[in-house]
């Protein structure tokens, strides 16, 4: 072990249950923790260390966001580099290079068009950016009352206001008052579809002409954009049935309406792609991006815009020294998270990761299906490398099976996350076949023992 780790696990054991009060938990049940702490004090390769010494396969890629695995050294010795180099630099009317050598590196992997990255720290960030350059974009042109924003039920958008408002999980809103002007698109889950393998045959195009009707009630003149994940997350892993990006595509066009593609998630390789835009091939007017561009070592989210988009920004401001996009953050494009980008990038391409994850897909897809007939299942889904095991749930204690059975399996060495009654799956790339069968069995024995 590590001095690290060892010390990690010292302070661990040190802290009794008044030492663990302070730290107001997010998303987590506080109390719940904090009787029964499940403490991780290092982690390399697939694997968490907690303060027992113990060994945890991470089978959600930490929060979707490390698919390369913890400490890959090449973003060790990059980030360390970069700390010593240059530590901070302000990024409002002044730059550093490897902001733009990333911002070039990027858009170079992004669908043609998408060519302009605007740097914030986060998924949540990103949401509230993309909307302001949405909005802002319908006023420099001309319509200023294109304001609405449209998000769709069971979305996530991270938890800033934006976010929050076009967010379509009910217990992520229902404490916060009034919020933006949204509306939302339905869901995409419909039982028939259930147990699908990839994509769902039924329902894309209607589900995605459930637009019509929201341009109907609200007008396209108040609409600004459309928001959504390619593949839903946090909800539990819900692929767009066929048809269904393609179809709001033409009506985004139809009624022009900006589209955004949320991939926070299903960006870098996690549908077998760099971006979902290009395994649907439909390209979205803006890409929202975080999690697995540092793999997840800096905090760092980008808001990639089309060029149409970035060219009425220059063009609405009169005067040459104007600012253009009255944005932006004190960390935006931040050198240590740019440095930690580009080595992950660097990776991803060095190692052909996206190939290694379509690889790995099919061991998946078949693994996790064979959990069928377990106890309580009643859907699994899965794209690329991410799926969800749906389980019924008990009545009046919603999210409280998947817990169970997320403790359960912590007891068996293997961290997975719940949302909702879904456990959701999102293995490292850099995983083995035999690491995906031994998550799988550990699933099924849980479900047969909680
Ligand atoms: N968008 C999507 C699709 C996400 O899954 C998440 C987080 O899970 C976010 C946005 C928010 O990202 P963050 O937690 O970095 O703010």
């Amino acid at each position: 072990m590590s001095s690290n780790k060892l010390e990690g696990k010292k302070l661990a054991q040190g802290l009794n249950r008044q030492a663990l009060e302070a730290f107001w938990m997010p998303f987590t049940g506080n109390r719940h923790f904090k009787d029964d702490p499940r403490m991780i004090v290092g982690a390399d390769g697939a694997y968490f260390t907690d303060d027992k010494g113990r060994r945890i396969y991470d089978s959600l890629s930490g929060l979707w966001c490390t698919p390369l695995g913890h400490a890959n050294p090449d973003i060790v010795a990059a980030v360390s580099e970069q700390i010593r180099t240059l530590d901070y630099a302000p990024g409002f009317q002044f730059g550093h290079p490897l902001a733009f050598e990333l911002a070039n590196r990027l858009t170079s992997m992004t669908p043609d068009g998408l060519d302009y990255a605007f740097f914030v720290n986060s998924g949540s960030d990103a949401a509230d950016t993309s909307m302001k350059m949405a909005r802002a974009y319908w006023r420099l042109k001309g319509q200023p009352s294109k304001t609405k924003l449209i998000g769709r039920a069971k979305g996530y958008h991270g938890v800033n206001f934006a976010g929050t408002s076009l967010g379509g999980i009910g217990p992520n809103r229902k404490l916060f008052g009034l919020l933006t002007d949204t509306d939302h698109l339905p869901h995409t889950l419909l039982e028939e579809n259930a147990f699908s393998k990839g994509s769902p045959q039924y329902g894309g195009l209607e589900l995605a002409d459930a637009l019509e009707e929201i341009v109907a009630l609200h007008d396209a003149s108040n609409i600004a954009a459309v928001i959504v994940e390619p593949v839903a997350g946090s909800a539990g892993v819900i692929p767009p049935p066929a048809g269904y990006l393609g179809r709001l595509r033409e009506l985004c066009d139809k009624y022009d309406i900006l589209l955004v593609f949320d991939e926070v998630i299903t960006g870098f390789g996690r549908t077998g792609n760099a971006f979902a835009a290009q395994t649907f091939d439909v390209k979205p007017d803006i890409m929202n991006l975080a999690k697995a561009l540092t793999n997840g070592t800096i905090p760092m989210g980008a808001v990639v815009a089309d060029k149409t988009i970035y060219d009425t920004f220059m063009a609405g401001a009169e005067l040459d020294h104007q600012i253009e996009f009255p944005h932006g953050y004190t960390y935006s494009a931040h050198p240590v998270a740019c440095a930690a980008a580009l080595a992950t990038l660097e990776v991803y391409e060095r190692e052909d990761m996206w190939q290694k994850a379509t690889e790995l897909a099919g061991h998946l897809e078949r693994a996790v299906h064979e959990l069928r007939d377990e106890p309580y299942v009643t859907d699994i889904r899965n794209y690329g490398m991410a799926a969800a095991v749906q389980l019924e749930g008990i009545p009046a204690e919603p999210g409280k099976r998947p817990l169970q059975a997320t403790i359960k399996c912590w007891q068996k060495e293997l961290y997975v996350r719940c949302g909702g009654d879904t456990i959701q799956l999102a293995p490292p790339f850099i995983s083995t076949a035999a690491e995906i069968e031994t998550m799988c069995g550990k699933i099924r024995e849980t479900l047969r023992e909680i």
